[in-house]
């Protein structure tokens, strides 16, 4: 079947529908949000994600507010996604994850401290 061109959700760029990253914004989930944790798709102003019942609002580690799981704190707009500080890998993801959704291994965290 043919896939035809979706805007992205973050960015807005016609991109083919089935995208698993937007070639403009480079979002990750350009059809919509995804729980951090399992990748289910999951909905801005869910509490907890209907797959895994993980808390889909954090603390943004910038601005100290409670923001969505999306790619960008809702309230200061700084990234909530980390590179996987395995070199090989770099697999963009959330940046509270303690183990890379790809490649499994242990995360280095940059946030807190400071
Ligand atoms: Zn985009
Ligand atoms: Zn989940
Ligand atoms: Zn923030
Ligand atoms: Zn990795």
């Amino acid at each position: 079947m043919a896939t035809y061109k979706q805007p992205c959700f973050h960015c807005g760029e016609f991109i083919e529908g089935d995208s698993r990253l937007c070639p403009k914004c480079y979002s990750r989930s350009p059809f919509g949000y995804h729980c951090p944790a399992c990748l289910k798709p999951v909905e801005k102003g869910q509490a907890v994600c209907s797959g895994c019942g993980r808390s889909l609002y954090v603390i943004c580690p910038t601005c100290r507010q409670e923001t969505f799981v999306g790619e960008r704190c809702d309230a200061c707009g700084a990234g909530l996604m980390i590179h996987c500080t395995n070199k090989r890998c770099g697999e963009l993801q959330f940046f509270e994850n303690i183990n890379c959704i790809a490649c499994g291994k242990k995360i280095k965290r940059k946030f807190g401290g400071k």
